[in-house]
């Protein structure tokens, strides 16, 4: 049986796991990311290479590596990578060199998005918009059962449209995309201005408070949920889907979140009816699972058919 090496890259870590065809998972492990892209792909590198050595004797299909960035698809290389210091360094190709393996890389919208494809029941859907949600914001198209991905793979980057030209800065470079108002970091800052202290929260911990049902931690997701609901206005117009996925972050307090996204969501539709709202439901795995679809789709050069029509 052939496994993987998968990883999903965050801005100061990235969760590398082995998996096999199926999607499941053998064994993980979390390494922290140096912000200098040679010290990220010799972490990342060495990673894998202590998940291999648990694995003696097998074969290893490829790597699949998911990333918060856009990548072009003929050429492999990075196009836009707010959140990492990676632009201008062939990470894939570094790190295809020291494994001696085929690395495969893909935005991490993207890649959730096949990952439903393959391994997810999408019912038939046709026309689908993933939103990966977690320090950025980033979506993935299915329009009439394609995926989409653009002139240089940039298809979809609707967290880096401005919504206010004098917000805060962005990771792009731009200020007041929807990605600073809308995204995990938008709801950190939203809750120390709560707070009126500039201290930063980690995700998980104000997550935890807002279900132990702490006001300010409500107010600050809210706040963030509001956004993601009025932002999807123009992912509705441009698109029309029949439903929204979510991914990332997000999932972890959907209980929460989806009931503001939708009211917000609603208000904005052009007809009576607009998009089901659904959850990936697994967090941190559908973002794994997505670098897998990856190596499976690449090197297969199909989705599984029965979910598409
Ligand atoms: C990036 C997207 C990415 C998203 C989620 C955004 O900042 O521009 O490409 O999908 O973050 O990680
Ligand atoms: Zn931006």
């Amino acid at each position: 049986d052939l496994l993987m090496l998968v990883a999903d890259v965050r801005p100061s870590q990235a969760v590398l796991a082995v998996v096999d065809l199926n999607g499941r998972f053998l064994s993980r492990r979390v390494v922290p990311l140096p912000t200098a892209p040679e010290g990220a792909v010799m972490a990342i590198a060495s990673g894998f290479q202590a998940l291999r050595d648990g694995h003696p004797g097998k074969v290893f299909e490829g790597v699949g590596i998911s990333v918060p960035g856009r990548v072009n698809p003929e050429t492999n290389a990075l196009m836009l990578i707010p959140n990492l210091n990676w632009m201008n360094y062939d990470v894939s190709g570094k790190l295809s060199e020291i494994l001696g393996l085929t690395v495969e890389i893909e935005n991490d919208a993207n890649a959730c998005l096949l990952s439903e494809l393959w391994f997810g029941n999408l019912d038939g859907l046709r026309n689908v918009v993933l939103l990966a949600i977690s320090e950025g914001l980033g979506a993935a198209l299915l329009v009439e059962g394609r995926l989409v991905s653009g002139s240089n793979g940039l298809a979809g980057e609707f967290g880096h449209v401005t919504v206010d030209a004098d917000g805060p800065k962005c990771g792009c470079g731009k200020q007041g995309c929807w990605e600073v108002f809308a995204s995990s970091q938008a709801a950190q800052r939203y809750y120390a201005e709560q707070r009126g202290h500039t201290g930063k929260i980690s995700m998980r911990e104000l997550v935890s408070l807002a279900l132990d049902d702490d006001e300010a931690a409500k107010a600050a997701l809210r706040q963030q949920c509001e956004h993601i609901g009025s932002g999807l206005r123009v992912v509705n117009a441009s698109l029309a889907p029949e439903a929204i996925l979510f991914a990332g972050e997000i999932t972890t307090f959907w209980s929460l979140a989806s009931p503001i996204i939708e009211a917000e969501c609603k208000r904005g539709l052009l007809a009576e009816t607009g998009p089901r709202l659904i959850s990936t439901g697994d967090g941190e795995l559908a973002l794994l699972r997505g670098a897998a679809a990856v190596v499976l789709h690449r090197h297969s050069g199909y989705y599984r058919a029965s979910s598409v029509r």
